[in-house]
């Protein structure tokens, strides 16, 4: 791999495999674009089914001797590479928001958080308990959770470095070794992380191999040496990986897409409704899976927070994402022509929107965030995903109504609401079908807690302690001691 200093991107990056930085076999390599001027960044090499055969042949060899790790010198490596990725926190920031457009300062928050899951894991790996149970006078019985094996992890383009920690870190703690598939959109900051702790880890524990979906994600999915496989990304993508853990019956979870209705309510504190309501449709510029993309406001409140929102987003910078504004651009050029697209379906459906609803005229994937009033829970913006700073505003008169809004969709991974009022906001935790309830807080929750979809948001949780059950298999063991006992 060509080597890379503090705050500069390298010429090219390679595969992490059995230990070593290798090109890929065919030699080829892809483009990586800035998003903030659309210019190349640099080139990866673009693995190929070879490339995740060595892979697997390397993950193979190196499961037996990290499974049977003692656990406090497995703990003890995680907490080193959580300590190494801190210690290059500036380096995994800035790769993050060159790579993705993303805001420095979200690039660094998701540069702590990911050393933050190795640091948490570390604290567990050493925890992975079975459980004793009563049977007979006869019997002794329990249980033990052993690793699944050899694991995938399919990586999308919107946090590739959280997302690599969530999925990585767990992995590892329960003695799982991994084959990551980054994004080809954004490749860069997982492999800049494997390469700041592979060091740490016994050769062909971690492998990384950077391609697209159908030449590397697919071969490595489809592979009956894969044990289990962790997926993040969208509905269609995570239905083929379905099918084919379906094939070969690999145990798997699915980390989907959302439309998830923020709600506000009179009584709610206007300020911090506001300042989250803003916040949930333009983090990450919107291509964040757990997104308010649909924003429900009480009629009694409608027009008043809506001049409230406008002011506030009208005052938001929008620029590079390495010169931390409160926006950055979209992560590519396809993900800009999939924005523009919905916002003249938008046009259509609602009329002109009330802010923004244009790209911005300068090189770079740059979208004026944009809130449409008066929108029907039937249209296609207040429906499908649009993964963009586009905000869906919807009134409704009552608690039942809201309910109702919430509901209607097919996705179910955040609800939100704002309210003073303890036993509405409970009402609705139990109402709505939602793996996460945010209550006075967008993004409310940490890495502490788990994290998952109702509905065609996917199933499976990850973060906290759930994690631990999609990386280990349960074995009970039942003993029959006799009661003839001498
Ligand atoms: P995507 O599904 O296009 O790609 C995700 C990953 O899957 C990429 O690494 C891609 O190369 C790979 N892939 C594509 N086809 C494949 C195949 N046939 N077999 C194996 N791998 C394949 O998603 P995206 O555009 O990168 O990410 C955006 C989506 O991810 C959004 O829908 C968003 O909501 C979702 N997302 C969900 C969460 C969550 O936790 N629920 C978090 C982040 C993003």
């Amino acid at each position: 791999m060509t080597e890379y200093s503090q705050g500069s991107v390298a010429d090219a990056y390679d595969i992490l495999v059995d230990g070593e930085w290798v090109s890929a076999d065919s030699g080829e390599r892809f483009a990586v674009y800035d998003p903030s001027t659309g210019e190349e960044l640099t080139q990866v090499a673009r693995g190929r089914e070879t490339d995740i055969e060595h892979a697997i042949e390397a993950a193979v060899a190196a499961e037996d001797g990290w499974r049977r790790m003692a656990v406090d010198e497995r703990s003890q490596l995680l907490y080193e590479i959580a300590q190494a990725l801190r210690d290059h926190e500036d380096e995994l920031a800035e790769i993050e928001t060159l790579d993705t457009g993303k805001p420095l300062g979200t690039g660094r928050s998701h540069a702590q958080t990911c050393a933050r899951y190795f640091e948490y894991y570390a604290g567990i790996a050493d925890k992975v308990y079975g459980d004793s149970i009563p049977l007979s006078d006869e019997y002794v019985d329990f249980t033990v959770r052993e690793p699944l094996g050899v694991t995938a992890q399919v990586i999308p383009w919107n946090g590739p470095l959280s997302v690599f920690g969530r999925s990585v870190a767990p992995a590892l703690a329960t003695g799982n070794v991994c084959i990551v598939k980054p994004a080809e959109q954004a490749p860069l900051s997982p492999l800049v992380a494997a390469r700041v702790i592979d060091d740490h880890l016994p050769d062909g524990v971690l492998n990384v191999v950077p391609g697209f979906g159908t030449e590397a994600g697919a071969p490595l999915v489809e592979h009956d040496a894969v044990d289990g496989i962790g997926f993040t990304g969208s509905v269609p993508t995570g239905k083929a990986i379905a099918t084919a853990a379906a094939e070969n019956l690999t145990p798997h979870y699915l980390e989907l897409g959302g439309k998830s209705p923020n709600v506000v309510f009179p009584d709610a504190d206007l300020d911090n409704a506001v300042e989250n309501a803003v916040k949930g449709f333009t983090a990450v510029t919107g291509q964040v899976c757990s997104a308010g993309s649909r924003l429900l406001l009480h009629e009694d409140i409608h027009d008043e927070f809506l001049d409230r929102l406008v002011d506030e987003v009208d005052s938001l910078t929008v620029d590079s994402g390495i010169d931390d504004p409160d926006v950055g651009p979209l992560v590519s050029e396809e993900q800009f022509e999939k924005v523009q697209r919905y916002v003249e379906v938008g046009r259509k459906e609602a009329g002109e929107p009330v802010v923004g609803g244009s790209a911005l005229d300068r090189p770079g994937y740059f979208f004026e965030p944009t809130i449409f009033d008066g929108v029907d829970n039937d249209m296609r913006i207040a429906q499908e995903e649009i993964f963009g700073p586009v905000l869906s505003v919807i009134t409704f008169a009552d608690e039942q109504e809201a309910i109702e809004i919430a509901n209607d969709v097919d996705y179910g991974l955040v609800a939100g609401i704002f309210t003073e009022n303890v036993q509405r906001a409970l009402r609705f935790s139990k109402e709505v079908a939602a793996g996460q309830i945010y209550i006075n807080e967008w993004f409310a929750g940490g890495i502490e807690t788990p994290f998952g979809g109702y509905k065609d948001s996917g199933y499976g949780r990850e973060k906290g302690l759930e994690a631990i059950d999609e990386y280990t298999q349960v074995k009970n063991v039942c003993a029959n001691i006799g009661t003839d006992w001498p």
